[in-house]
């Protein structure tokens, strides 16, 4: 069975590559455009790994994250920061809010999909664990 991935992002063309890619790569590739969209949809089709924007309207990234992690059915679903801008305690903030990690835009298409299954596969070592 196909990996389904949630990208949360409000940018068209970040989404239009993101999804190219993840496609390309064999991905079911599900898509909201703000927080509270990507939150219903998170919990109704319980993606293997969520993409998550920080700058999003009405509910940032940060937010979003914590929401995620407060259903009990995406506690260990692996969700990724993808933001343009680390600055000094962004990471520690990310961290500190639920996601389990970061790529930085611009998404370079020739390490992305890499990166991302990286995660998929850390979350099912774990799992593996007794
Ligand atoms: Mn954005």
């Amino acid at each position: 069975m196909k990996r389904k991935i949630l990208v949360i992002e409000d940018n068209e063309q970040n989404l239009y590559l993101i999804r190219f890619i993840l496609e390309d790569g064999g991905y079911e590739v599900l898509s909201a455009k703000d927080g509270r969209e990507g939150v219903e949809m998170a919990a109704t089709r319980l993606p293997d790994l969520i993409l998550l924007d920080i700058q999003l309207p009405d509910m940032d990234g940060y937010t979003t994250a914590r929401a995620l992690r407060e259903n009990a059915d995406l506690n260990r679903t692996p969700i990724v920061a993808v933001t343009s801008y680390a600055m000094p305690g962004d990471r520690e903030k990310a961290l500190a809010s639920g996601f389990s990690g970061y790529i930085e835009k611009p998404i370079d298409p020739d390490t992305f999909e890499a990166q991302v299954s990286q995660y998929i596969a850390a979350k099912n070592r774990q799992r593996s664990r007794p």
